[in-house]
């Protein structure tokens, strides 16, 4: 098991400034959204960065969480509920949002998703003010990600598979 609180900390704070930016825009869309607890269809088995995964590793065995056999969209998930929603990685705390990415190609030009059950009357006009800007967190996950590796005493693989969490609990 890693030890590095430095490292779990500094990913909670970066996870607590991110709630701060999702919360701004779901804001912005509240009479919009169909997300709501018990709503589950865009939770699917999902692989995260090696910070991400032992920091969920982390928080759940301090609070002395376990985790029970979960469905098959997603091993988390039980009985329609995310079992990690506390401590659930960043993709699922934008989970419905409208998201900008960059495109590859090309940096300056974004693209916008958001989950189909949303927006279903009418979709608004989306500009960078009502929109997630998900390079910005991204570039700060992934900055994080690479100095725990750095630290991290072994290898450790690009991304790792939520489901592979009971084998550290
Ligand atoms: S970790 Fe939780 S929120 Fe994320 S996909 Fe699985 S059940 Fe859904
Ligand atoms: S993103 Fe879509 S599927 Fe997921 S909770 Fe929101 S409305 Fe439901």
């Amino acid at each position: 098991m890693v030890n590095n609180q430095y490292y779990f900390d500094a990913y909670f704070e970066f996870v607590r400034y991110a709630d701060q930016k999702i919360s701004e825009i779901e804001k912005k869309h509240t009479d919009k959204l169909s997300c709501a607890k018990g709503c589950c269809s865009c939770c699917e088995e999902t692989s995260v960065l090696p910070i991400e995964f032992f920091s969920i590793v982390n928080a759940l065995k301090e609070n002395g969480l376990k985790i029970q056999p979960g469905s098959k969209s997603c091993s988390m998930l039980r009985r329609s509920l995310c079992q990690i929603y506390e401590f659930r990685p960043l993709i699922c705390r934008t989970h419905g949002l409208p998201l900008a990415y960059s495109e590859d190609d090309d940096p300056l030009m974004k693209n916008i998703s958001f989950c189909e059950l949303n927006f279903k009357k009418k979709i608004p006009k989306f500009t960078k003010n009502n929109v997630l800007d998900m390079d910005e967190l991204n570039l700060e996950l992934v900055t994080l990600n690479e100095n725990f590796i750095r630290s991290f005493d072994g290898e450790l693989p690009e991304r790792m598979e939520l489901k592979n969490i009971v084998n550290y609990l």
